[in-house]
Order: structure tokens, then sequence, then C-alpha cells
């Protein structure tokens, strides 16, 4: 293999993570590797869900109000969909947002 396309197969293969530990919890931790987690808080994922509910699909604008969403909010359930995102359900009911873990590798872990 060239080289030089190693950081990007590497990437790709390590797009799935290995394990997502938060059921139940106040945060989610995705390991990607040894090496390699992220925690995000579960109000963090809530408040950034993409759903239709949350985000306008005519204007792309969010229609979900942060300050709606309790800072207490916990998963209480999750489960793979493919092999490149994670449905994760939330303690308010809400149970429709998918996370690529494309894009939770882009988004800042904080809390
Ligand atoms: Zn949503």
């Amino acid at each position: 293999m060239d080289e030089t396309l190693l950081p990007i197969y590497k990437r790709l293969i390590m797009a799935m993570p290995l394990e997502i530990i938060g059921l139940g919890k106040d945060s989610v931790e995705f390991v990607w590797d040894e090496s390699e987690k992220q925690t995000f808080s579960a109000w963090q994922l809530r408040v950034a869900c993409n759903c239709a509910h949350c985000v306008s699909e005519i204007t792309g604008e969010r229609t979900l109000d942060p300050n709606s969403i309790a800072k207490a909010i916990t998963v209480t359930n999750m489960e793979l969909v493919g092999n490149y995102g994670v449905s994760i359900h939330f303690s308010d009911s809400h149970t429709t947002g998918i996370y690529r873990f494309a894009a939770l590798k882009d988004m800042t872990p904080y809390g």
C-alpha cells in the first residue's frame, strides 16, 4: 500500500468504535481504539441531535432550544445503525436521533 494513504485508510477502518459506554448514564464514551477515546455529555449529544424534530428539513435551522433540555438528561437506549452510526434514546423520550461516527469524531468533547 502507498504509505501516504495510510492515515486515510486508518481513519476509515477506525470509523467504528470498539465500544460505546453510556447506557443509563449522563455521558457517553466512544472508544475508538486503545489510544483514542471521546466522552460527550448526554446533554451535549441531545442538543446536537440532527433529526427532523430538532432541525428544520427545509431551512436546516436548529429548531430545538437547548434550554428546553434538562442538564440531568440520561441515555436510555443505544442501537447501532448500520456500520456508520448509533441511534441514541434519551430520558426525555426523544428516540429519533442518529449520530454518525464520522460527525462525532469532529465534535469537541466536553463535560
Ligand atoms: Zn432530534
